[in-house]
């Protein structure tokens, strides 16, 4: 086998020209050596290259030894070689992009931890250069206290066992300074199994961890502070999920936290409302914004025991890393809502109260706009059917708007004056006057600052008109009176001269002609007698009455005990005859009419003798103080007086028997009942028939 060069056409692995004469086939032939896995390249004619390894061995002729031929083998690695060059390469790459990553310290050690490899991202991130770190112990990177707890070779035995281990912890820096790096250690391999090193990848998380740090250092302040707030706040997520829940929750719902956190807010939600809570949440997520939940309706919560409680919800959105959330805040309304009841109950009243008041009460704001007003004041100024709550005074009464004085009584009582006036004019819409009784006073509100006012008002056209008739009536009577007064002195005094004189010359008739005249006409001379007397007892009585009156009353401290010792005295005889007994007690001096008081001891002793029972007479006298005046009695144990009469015995002539039971004239009580009231007393009787009376009047201190 001959090859040309021309031909042959062949060339070495470093693009050199083979030489034919180089062929293994030949070089074995000349020179009887094997050649073995010698590269040859033939260049095709479309300019690739087939790529032929060549073996060759001799064969020698067994007798003489010489090389007889030679045996070779091609085999084409053309596809091996391509494989093998795009492998080398992408080697090359690998480990130039490992030395070139800045962001992970990437090395390589062997089985005891000795640096055998540093790439540029373990230089910045660790601080040494490569060549004063390789060949250096790898648990340098480890802080003592890691090392003495055996750390670094805990990693290596672990990659060595499970072939790759992670961990995350403080590591040193060349300088020192600590950084948090997460690493992975990964065991390498020959390819019979047997570690041969390690690669180690290190990344410096320091600043994520920080910034980790601060988020979880964030979040911590945030829950604390939702869990401490006042009102039971919870946290929603977007799919209606309780992701926080604050301290206040858990008495607010008596549900613990945990048993809360991680399940759907319907569960702290009635189920009549749940549906419709449903709904409005993701009405709610669409434009999720901070205000109050409204849902058309009261809202309420439910509690784990089952009971429902009114709440107010207030929402604001949350913008979190998980998306939207919802911080809902609850709040108890029990005690408002049932306050608001009160106090729209007690407006209620007060409106009933006022519309049914018996006077003219309007109330107004402090635009002086009428807020209620009393069915008397619609009456009294004639606005029967029309509507005036929420118009202003001055629109109802154009009139007034007019009437200074009054919008600046107004003002000032806006201004928080009271004012009134007892007896004022005012026009009536048909031109006539009124006589106006008012009040005005502000009112005020919750925080002490005036609302309005409050008007009272009351026509007192007719009081007036009726006092001034009774007023006239009185003068009237007064001087009817005086006149009456007048006439009865005058009357009694000069009757008491002819009287005098009657019943003197009848008894000398009776005397000087007792013995001419017949039993008869002496009996009508006794009777005419008997009348004149009568009449002139009459008389003093009539007198006596007629000339008390207040003119007359001049006061001076009087001795009571004195003056019914005088009294007593008085009725000496009588005294004797009925064996009456007088008991008075302690009695007081008064600042009295000394004339008078006798005449009143004398009457009431005089009819307790005069109207005396079958019994002894006992007649007891007494007083009692009391607040501003004195309290007297007359006891006696006569004969009573039914209850029917208690105060006509008090009119002047009145008389309960007939002139022949019992001497009187019927002005004996009605003189003391004068007395009593002209010193500011009054007088009345208390008695049973049949079983005494008693007579109180009071006197005034
Ligand atoms: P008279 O002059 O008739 O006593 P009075 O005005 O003193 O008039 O009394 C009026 C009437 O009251 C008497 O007529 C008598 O019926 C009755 N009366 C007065 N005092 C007593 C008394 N102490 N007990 C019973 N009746 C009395």
């Amino acid at each position: 086998m001959t090859y040309s060069d021309r031909d042959w056409n062949t060339i070495y692995e470093d693009r050199s020209v083979f030489p034919a004469i180089e062929h293994p086939s030949m070089v074995t032939l000349n020179t009887g050596t094997p050649q073995r896995n010698i590269v040859m390249g033939r260049k095709k004619s479309n300019g690739n290259i087939a790529w032929i390894k060549v073996n060759s061995d001799p064969v020698f002729d067994a007798v003489s030894g010489k090389i007889e031929s030679v045996i070779s083998t091609f085999d084409d690695i053309t596809e091996i070689r391509k494989i093998r060059t795009d492998l080398h390469m992408n080697e090359g790459h690998y480990s130039d992009m490992v030395e070139a990553v800045e962001d992970y310290a990437i090395i390589r050690i062997d089985c005891n931890g000795i640096i055998q490899n540093w790439n540029k991202g373990a230089e910045r991130i660790k601080g040494y250069k490569q060549k004063e770190i390789v060949g250096k112990d790898f648990r340098k990177f480890y802080r003592e206290q890691d090392v003495l707890a055996g750390v670094p070779d805990r990693l290596l035995r672990e990659a060595t066992v499970n072939g790759k281990v992670t961990d995350e912890g403080w590591r040193v820096r060349k300088d020192g300074t600590l950084f948090w790096a997460v690493i992975v250690i990964s065991a390498i391999k020959n390819k019979n199994g047997e570690i041969t090193g390690y690669t180690k990848v290190t990344r410096d998380i320091t600043e994520r961890k920080n910034a980790e740090e601060k988020i979880q250092y964030q979040e911590k302040m945030f829950r604390s502070l939702v869990e401490g707030l006042p009102d039971a706040t919870v946290i929603v997520d977007d799919k209606g999920i309780i992701r926080i829940v604050g301290d206040q929750c858990e008495s607010f719902f008596g549900y613990p936290k945990d048993e809360m956190v991680g399940k759907p807010v319907e569960m702290l939600i009635p189920d009549d409302i749940a549906s419709k809570h449903k709904h409005e949440r993701k009405r709610y997520m669409n434009d999720p914004q901070r205000r109050f939940m409204n849902m058309g309706g009261e809202l309420a919560a439910l509690k784990k025991n089952g009971e429902i409680i009114p709440v107010e919800i207030s929402l604001a959105p949350l913008q979190t890393s998980e998306g939207v959330m919802v911080i809902t805040s609850l709040r108890n309304i029990t005690d408002r809502l049932r306050n608001e009841k009160i106090i729209r109950e007690a407006k209620d009243l007060l409106g009933l109260f006022v519309k049914h008041a018996p006077a003219a009460v309007a109330m107004f704001d402090e635009k002086m706009h009428y807020i209620m007003a009393s069915d008397q004041w619609y009456q009294d100024y004639e606005l029967s059917g029309m509507e005036i709550i929420g118009k202003s005074h001055y629109d109802v009464f154009p009139e007034i708007k007019e009437m200074t004085s009054w919008v600046s009584c107004h003002q000032r009582c806006l201004q928080g004056a009271s004012e009134k006036n007892e007896k004022d004019l005012l026009q009536r819409k048909d031109g006539g006057w009124n006589w106006l009784q008012w009040e005005i006073h502000p009112w005020k509100k919750d925080d002490g600052s005036i609302g309005g006012i409050v008007m009272f008002t009351q026509i007192i056209t007719e009081r007036i008109e009726a006092e001034e008739k009774l007023k006239q009536l009185n003068e009237r009577l007064v001087n009817s009176n005086k006149e009456l007064e007048q006439f009865a002195y005058v009357a009694s005094h000069d009757l008491q001269e002819p009287l005098r004189m009657v019943s003197s010359f009848l008894r000398l008739l009776e005397k000087k002609y007792r013995n001419s005249l017949d039993e008869t006409a002496i009996q009508y001379i006794d009777f005419a007698v008997d009348g004149a007397e009568r009449m002139k007892g009459l008389i003093s009585d009539l007198l006596k009455f007629s000339r008390l009156n207040s003119k007359t009353l001049t006061k001076e401290l009087v001795d009571c005990r004195v003056l019914v010792d005088s009294v007593s005295h008085l009725y000496a005889q009588q005294i004797k005859e009925y064996g009456v007994r007088i008991h008075a007690g302690p009695l007081p001096a008064i600042y009295a009419n000394k004339t008078q008081i006798q005449q009143l001891f004398q009457n009431l002793i005089g009819n307790a003798i005069k109207y005396r029972g079958s019994a002894e007479p006992d007649i007891d006298i007494g007083c009692d103080e009391a607040n501003g005046y004195w309290e007297f009695y007359v006891k006696d144990n006569g004969i009573g007086i039914d209850e029917r009469y208690f105060e006509k015995i008090f009119v002047i002539f009145e008389q309960l028997h007939g002139k022949n039971e019992y001497e009187g004239t019927g002005i004996g009580l009605a003189v003391c009942r004068k007395i009593v009231e002209l010193h500011g007393g009054k007088i009345w009787v208390e008695s049973e028939k049949g079983k005494g009376s008693t007579f109180y009047f009071t006197i005034l201190k």
